[in-house]
């Protein structure tokens, strides 16, 4: 199966700390806040100072959804699956577009912990962090 190569260099950042096997969001050095999407300019003040901090990853889900249809046919064997928007402990100000894997839909819920898991292919999974 496919999976969604995000080929941009914007993204480079974040797919190099990912096969290092760790988070990395785009920061200001002029104001310090994080933004994500990467863009060439801070979306608060304008900056073009901008460089890729390594965060610790773990998160909470501030919202979510179970995909139950697939609309390309190499994703029909994966259903249902989870889609979910986490925010991150020292990343304030991110919320992240993810993938979270072994929770069945029923189990999810808002304010959940997660950790993520670096695969080979520089994606990026997140699971149940354990108490
Ligand atoms: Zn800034």
């Amino acid at each position: 199966m496919d999976e969604i190569d995000i080929k941009a260099p914007e993204f480079a950042g974040f797919f190099e700390a990912a096969r290092q096997g760790a988070l990395a969001f785009p920061k200001c050095g002029s104001c310090r806040r994080f933004h994500w999407y990467p863009m060439k300019a801070c979306p608060h003040c304008r900056s073009r100072d901008i460089a890729w901090q390594k965060v610790e990853g773990t998160g909470t889900v501030f919202s979510w959804t179970a995909v139950r249809h697939a609309f390309d046919p190499a994703y029909k064997e994966r259903l249902p699956y989870i889609v979910a928007l986490l925010e991150f402990d020292d990343a304030p100000g991110i919320r992240l577009v993810t993938n979270v894997e072994e929770v069945a839909p029923e189990a999810m819920r808002i304010g959940d912990r997660m950790r993520p898991r670096f695969h080979d292919s520089g994606k990026v999974t997140f699971h149940p962090a354990q108490a």
